[in-house]
């Protein structure tokens, strides 16, 4: 039994170490990928359940790493968090998301709000206001059409939440509450954060039927405090059925569609209008 014990602790120790390494070498690749600017968006459509128009895209970031292909943001962001890459990572993506945008409104789309994901690191960055501003500036982009899709994790430190909430509302931008009802939430935040949207954890639209009373109690507690509310992982029919009648106002998924290249948005929006 010793002996077994001591193995395993061995064992333990190299997957420590194996692990420390990957994360040094993965840190090593995340700095040159954007130094060789490998990192590219791709923007998911959003629909206005009532309307049924395209409101808004949802910009997700992807990695084409020359070594490894296409790498998805599960596979590195956590460890951008760690390493701190993420704060250069997210500001290159807000900015691209910020200046397509503008693109395809300077190009006679309809206008769209682009929701860029902004981690919890990138919030908490001493001049992540700062850069914002700047971005919408140099972008042109009216921050009307920006969105920032934040956790409930930032309401860790309440206080210090609300008033970069308040600067960022004040600049026009507007706030999401991503993956709602999946964390360790509060309602009390819920009444302190200036917010717009509310988006569903994927989890209850997939269990749709189980989880139709927590589905409609969201969609009823966002509208009671003024928030549209967003349910995205829509694969099927049904799903879009049931939201719909649940009242949900704007859907997000594959049954509309997978996340979009750039340059394969422009002719989804003008087909979805024509079809
Ligand atoms: P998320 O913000 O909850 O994004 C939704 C994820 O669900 C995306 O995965 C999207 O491709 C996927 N999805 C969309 N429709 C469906 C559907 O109908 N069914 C299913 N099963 N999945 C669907 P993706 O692109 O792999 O992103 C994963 C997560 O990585 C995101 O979850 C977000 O937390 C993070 N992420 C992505 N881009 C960024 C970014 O630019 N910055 C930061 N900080 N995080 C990002
Ligand atoms: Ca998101
Ligand atoms: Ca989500
Ligand atoms: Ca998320």
């Amino acid at each position: 039994a010793k002996r077994q014990g001591k193995n395993n602790y061995q064992q333990y120790n190299d997957n420590i170490q194996t692990i420390t390494n990957n994360n040094l070498k993965m840190e090593t690749l995340l700095h040159r990928a954007l130094e060789r600017d490998e990192f590219l968006l791709v923007y998911q459509p959003q629909i206005d359940i009532k309307t049924n128009t395209i409101c808004g895209v949802e910009a997700l970031v992807r990695w084409n790493s020359k070594e490894q292909g296409m790498v998805s943001p599960g596979e590195f962001i956590t460890i951008a968090e760690e390493t701190g890459l993420i704060v250069p990572i997210g500001e290159w993506v807000l900015k691209t998301a910020c200046l397509q945008n503008k693109k395809w409104q300077d190009m006679g789309l309809p206008p769209m709000v682009i929701s860029v994901n902004i981690s919890i690191r990138q919030f908490y960055h001493s001049n992540f206001v700062e850069k914002l501003t700047t971005i919408l500036q140099e972008s042109k982009l009216e921050p009307r059409y920006l969105q920032l899709e934040i956790t409930e994790s930032i309401a860790m430190d309440a206080e210090a939440a609300v008033n970069i909430l308040r600067t960022i509302t004040h600049l026009g931008v507007q706030i999401a509450i991503d993956d709602f009802g999946k964390g360790y939430s509060s309602l009390n935040y819920l009444k302190q954060f200036p917010i717009n949207h509310l988006k569903i954890d994927q989890s209850f639209v997939k269990d749709i039927y189980s989880d139709k009373g927590i589905i409609s109690t969201i969609i009823t507690l966002g509208h009671n405090l003024n928030l549209k509310v967003i349910a995205e992982g829509v694969e099927k029919c049904e799903q879009w059925d049931l939201l719909a009648t649940s009242g949900c106002d704007i859907l997000q998924g594959y049954y509309i569609s997978k996340p979009l290249n750039r340059e394969d948005l422009p002719a989804f929006i003008t087909t979805y209008y024509y079809k």
